[in-house]
């Protein structure tokens, strides 16, 4: 039949990453703080370090959320801009360059927009929110010099197709960047990681966001996600050349990457 077990706990789990996403959008940002003791900023600063951004550049942030990491990569090229102080040049890559923040969640965009407003980005027209889904980009093949995506391929239904998908939009030459929850296997770290996840986060979750379930939920999904290794063979499946991954914090998260060749 068409509505098979499958399909059942595909549909479960569409709706529970939609509702999580919708109760935690206004809470969002202060509980990635609070989780990670402020850690987040310093992971989504190396992947942006990684990524190397550039004027001019046309990037994709997938589900982007409430912008940190668009954020990051436009202050990054704003510096180089800066230092560069060309400016009749400075006004050409304005116009070119083009991060769009993709987000399935309109709520979570909409939290963004008004961050964005708030830095004086409002004003900002290379600054582009799009609602998408990562498994079916809008945007036509080989558009994109960066697809960056944090913390969100955890949650998607097909993680092959989020990939597939990074591959399309790539330009040849372009970089897929992926920074996500992984797997300690630090012994002892590893204990004091599991008291953490199970006991602390969903307390926190409950006294921060009264969502105790919800925050339950991204703890099982972390521990569901494939390991580094695992992973970084599904990039190079979907095409990717020069897969690599770097642990940090003992694998509490990767980055891994990829190269469109
Ligand atoms: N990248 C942001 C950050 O690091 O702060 C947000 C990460 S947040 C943990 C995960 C995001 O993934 C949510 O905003 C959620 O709406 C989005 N998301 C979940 N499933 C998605 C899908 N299939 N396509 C696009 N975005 C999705």
């Amino acid at each position: 039949t068409s509505f098979g077990f499958k399909e059942v706990r595909e549909d479960e789990k569409r709706r529970m990453v939609g509702d999580v996403f919708s109760n935690v959008a206004s809470n969002y940002d202060l509980m990635n703080d609070v989780m990670s003791a402020g850690l987040h900023r310093l992971w989504k600063d190396r992947l942006v370090s990684k990524l190397n951004p550039f004027p001019g550049m046309k990037h994709l942030d997938v589900a982007g959320g409430t912008g940190d990491v668009a954020f990051r990569i436009l202050d990054s090229i704003n510096s180089i801009r800066r230092r560069a102080m060309q400016d009749v040049l400075e006004d050409d890559l304005q116009e070119e360059t083009k991060v769009y923040v993709s987000d399935i969640n309109p709520n979570m965009l909409n939290v963004g927009k008004k961050r964005a407003l708030d830095r004086g980005l409002g004003g900002d027209k290379s600054l582009l929110w799009v609602e998408g889904d990562a498994e079916a980009l809008s945007f036509g093949d080989n558009t994109m010099d960066g697809y960056t995506i944090a913390f969100g391929i955890r949650n998607v239904t097909h993680i092959e197709k989020v990939l597939s998908e990074a591959y399309r939009v790539l330009k040849h030459g372009g970089r897929f960047l992926c920074l996500e929850l992984s797997h300690v296997d630090v012994p002892v770290f590893k204990e004091f990681y599991d008291y953490y996840s199970f006991s602390i986060i969903p307390t926190l979750g409950e006294l921060i966001a009264g969502d105790r379930e919800s925050y339950q939920y991204l703890v099982e999904s972390i521990r569901r996600f494939p390991s580094q290794e695992t992973f970084a063979s599904m990039i190079a499946e979907a095409g990717f050349q020069k897969v690599e991954y770097e642990n940090l914090v003992g694998g509490v998260v990767a980055i891994h990457s990829g190269l469109k060749v």
